[in-house]
């Protein structure tokens, strides 16, 4: 017998399971279907987000950060620590306990809203149907009006480097060494790079991270993305700009090496590590989820081919997330999933592709929001500049904690915020602020006028908001239009 639904979604990450259970609260009889199962073989929710992305890489990240912090930072504050050792697997495993935490709560989450989490691989087999195979085989079919596809993305192998999931990993297996390695290569200087990097190179690891382009973050404002440079560079990770992998052997024997060959401008060059971690980007996700007769539209690169409001090319069906068009971002699939739900409730919900904010979670955080001042020049808008450095903030002098900046742009005649910049201590949280004022149509001027606490860092961007009308009180103001 066929079940019958008002929505299905395919696939639980982030995308899905929010637009789940927001369709549920707007009274929608909804149904998820997730494939995914964990190391027990358990159907787990929460996507790549939840069970290998963003949370478990901040578990890491935070555990290597106290870490450093007892190793190098606390003597400053006059605290003397006598040895400090890591646990790998103890470190490993409050990773693992958070995931199952929180994978957990989204299944809770779909109980208290009555959605129907269904265990299954799904495939769209009409516009208004879904097939459902389960893990012994049985199949099942779902009807329904609107369905939502989340099946999200996953890493791009390169032929170079084959991952053996031993020696050479992706992300995932990042994630899961049980001991320290001692000389880890990482490929690619993007996101999972530069964080995976940090929370092995902060444990003691020697890493080397291979970047194929001559520029690092490309994406970056220029000046924040010098600063990142420095800073890592600083920090022991050695970044190789414009290597380009030719390929790679792995040793014979028990505990392999792997050797990656690589040219750059002095030529043919060879490194060998201990272990390797391809981090290159990550593609959709729709492999066997597409059945021929429906005929979903895609991009000549996987993607499924949306409008601005994720409707697809087949009535009735919409597709979220990672696996359509935008940064592969929680947040924003979130945030489609939401106006999804909402549009099949006949609200005139519309995400702003304008504001999402981006983040980088190393130590400084990088995070960034709007234009930076290459795009600004290239489209030929005039615009001030305020910047102000964590070096002159209080709070973060008192923190032993004053690496970066934070640099706001506004337009030069309007002053509405365009863009905000930021190396730094908790930049994502401090970023959230001009997000919001940006929603807002805020100017730099409304943020200058506005009470900020103090001591805080916070204060950086109240400093350089006024700093981009020449008003900064803690900093001498420079020219700042262009
Ligand atoms: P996914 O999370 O990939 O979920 C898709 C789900 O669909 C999966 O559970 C999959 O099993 C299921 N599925 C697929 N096909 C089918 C099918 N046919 N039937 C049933 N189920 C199916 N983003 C951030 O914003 N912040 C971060 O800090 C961050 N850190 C990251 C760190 C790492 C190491 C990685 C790898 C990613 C990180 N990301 C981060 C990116 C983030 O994880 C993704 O953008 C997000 O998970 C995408 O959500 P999604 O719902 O579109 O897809
Ligand atoms: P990325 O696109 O951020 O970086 C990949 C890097 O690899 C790029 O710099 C690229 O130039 C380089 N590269 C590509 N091919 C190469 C090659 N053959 N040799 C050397 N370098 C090569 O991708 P990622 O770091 O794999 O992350 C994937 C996605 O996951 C990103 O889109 C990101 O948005 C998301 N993510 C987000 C966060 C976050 O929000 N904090 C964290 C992790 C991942």
């Amino acid at each position: 017998m066929t079940k019958q639904y008002d929505v299905v979604v395919i696939g639980s990450g982030p995308a899905g399971y929010v637009a789940a259970i927001r369709c549920a609260q707007l009274g929608l009889r909804t149904a998820c279907i997730e494939k995914w199962l964990n190391k027990d073989n358990k159907t787990v929710y929460g996507g790549t987000c939840l069970n290998v992305g963003c949370i478990p890489s901040k578990a890491l990240l935070d555990s290597s950060h106290k870490y450093v912090e007892a190793q190098q930072h606390l003597d400053a504050h006059g605290i003397k620590v006598n040895e400090v050792a890591i646990d790998v697997p103890a470190m490993v495993g409050r990773k693992d306990k958070i995931v199952t935490q929180l994978t957990a709560g989204v299944k809770g989450l779909f109980t208290a809203n009555k959605v129907d989490g269904i265990a299954g691989t799904a495939k769209l087999i009409a516009k208004d149907r879904v097939l459902v195979t389960d893990h012994e085989g049985n199949e099942a079919a779902l009807a329904a009006k609107h369905i939502i596809i989340a099946s999200g993305s996953v890493p791009i192998d390169i032929p170079q480097t084959p991952i053996d999931h031993e020696t050479i990993v992706d992300s995932t297996g990042a994630l899961e060494f049980q001991e320290v390695p001692k000389r880890l290569g990482v490929i690619g200087a993007g996101v999972i790079g530069l964080e995976l990097g940090s929370v092995w190179s902060r444990m003691g690891a020697e890493v080397t991270v291979l970047e194929a382009l001559d520029d690092f973050l490309p994406a970056v404002d220029r000046q924040i993305a010098r600063e990142g440079l420095k800073i890592f560079g600083r920090q022991g990770l050695t970044i190789k700009l414009g290597a380009r992998v030719t390929g790679s052997k792995l040793s014979k024997g028990r505990n392999k090496t792997v050797t990656v060959e690589y040219t750059d401008t002095d030529g043919k060059q060879k490194i060998q590590f201990d272990k390797l971690i391809v981090a290159v980007g990550r593609r959709p996700y729709t492999a066997a989820l597409l059945d021929d007769s429906v005929a979903v539209e895609l991009d000549e690169r996987g993607y499924i081919l949306v409008d601005e409001q994720c409707a697809t090319n087949v009535p009735g069906v919409y597709a979220v997330g990672d696996v359509v068009r935008g940064p592969m971002l929680a947040h924003k699939g979130m945030e489609e999933g939401v106006m999804v739900a909402e549009r099949i409730a006949d609200k005139k919900t519309q995400v702003n592709y304008d504001l999402v904010p981006t983040v980088i979670y190393t130590h400084p955080e990088i995070a960034w929001v709007g234009k930076n001042e290459a795009e600004l020049e290239e489209a030929g808008t005039e615009y001030n500049v305020g910047s102000f450095p964590f070096a002159a903030n209080g709070r973060a002098l008192a923190a032993n904690d004053a690496d970066g900046l934070v640099k706001l742009i506004a337009d030069a005649r309007t002053d509405r915020i365009l863009g905000c910049h930021l190396i730094g201590a908790s930049a994502a949280d401090l970023l959230q602020q001009i997000v919001i004022a940006m929603e807002f149509s805020a100017s730099a001027e409304d943020i200058g006028l506005t009470m900020f606490s103090h001591p805080a860092l916070s204060e950086a961007i109240h400093e350089a908001a006024l700093a981009a009308n020449g008003h900064a009180i803690h900093i001498g103001n420079r020219k700042r239009r262009k």
